[in-house]
């Protein structure tokens, strides 16, 4: 068997010396160059939507500026103040954003550091303590709420920094308001890859069964008020082109 691949390699090689390889190098067009990020620095093309002190990228859905905490580098839900969204929308992105879930555990199930990055203000990836704390699976943290849950549970403790790095590629709609093809996630928690290129059903609803109704190509994304004290850090966003 071994001889088999041996040989088979062989050929493959021989062959490969004819012709010019050349002709299937690509040079044109070159990607763009981007100097990439560390911990706490974002790519060089990215959009930085929080530094840890600037909240003015955000506002809640009536308009008014952000009214959440911002304090030691981070951005914490101010319960009762509602969900906040980016003032400039978006269509498919990279995101990256940092998460905490209060060190002081209270509450459980979906009560206990529920908040949510909603992508286009309507797909949800939940955000939640599913650190030793049992909830239905699609709706644990890293879930694409009620409709896929986790590969893994990739969970850090309360109280410690966690991470989603999520690749978003938005619906596309006829103009008749028809879907030309659903939204895709990609999701990875700590590094961990939890939702592979899922393919969405519609708006991540609470209630019921989901589907699409056309919306414009380009959204805000917003962060859920969930009555949690759940803090946020170092978001950044890199638009995508288009297909
Ligand atoms: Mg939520």
């Amino acid at each position: 068997m071994v001889v088999g691949i041996l040989s088979l390699t062989a050929t493959t090689t021989a062959q490969q010396s004819e012709g010019d390889p050349s002709l299937t190098e690509v040079w044109n067009p070159e990607p763009t160059v981007v100097t990439p990020g560390s911990a706490m620095m974002p790519p060089s093309d990215a959009i930085v939507l929080f530094d840890g002190a600037d909240l003015s990228n955000w506002q809640h859905l009536d308009g008014k500026a952000a009214q959440w905490r911002v304090g030691e580098g981070a951005v914490t839900v101010v319960a009762g103040t509602g969900d906040i969204q980016t003032r400039q929308p978006f269509g498919d992105v990279q995101l990256h954003i940092e998460w905490r879930t209060p060190t002081v555990v209270e509450g459980d199930g979906q009560g206990r550091g529920n908040s949510g990055v909603f992508l286009q203000k309507i797909y949800e990836v939940q955000v939640l303590d599913s650190f030793q704390n049992r909830t239905y699976a699609n709706g644990q943290a890293a879930s694409v709420y009620k409709q896929y849950m986790p590969l893994v549970n990739a969970s850090k403790k309360p109280g410690e920094w966690q991470v989603y790095d999520i690749v978003f590629a938005a619906p596309r709609f006829h103009d008749d308001g028809s879907l030309v093809k659903p939204a895709y996630v990609t999701v990875l928690h700590n590094n961990v890859l939890v939702q592979n290129h899922v393919e969405l059903r519609g708006p991540t609803l609470y209630i019921g069964e989901s589907s699409y109704a056309a919306h414009p190509a380009k959204q805000s994304l917003l962060l859920q008020d969930h009555g949690n004290p759940v803090s946020y850090r170092n978001i950044w966003i890199r638009e995508l082109g288009d297909d």
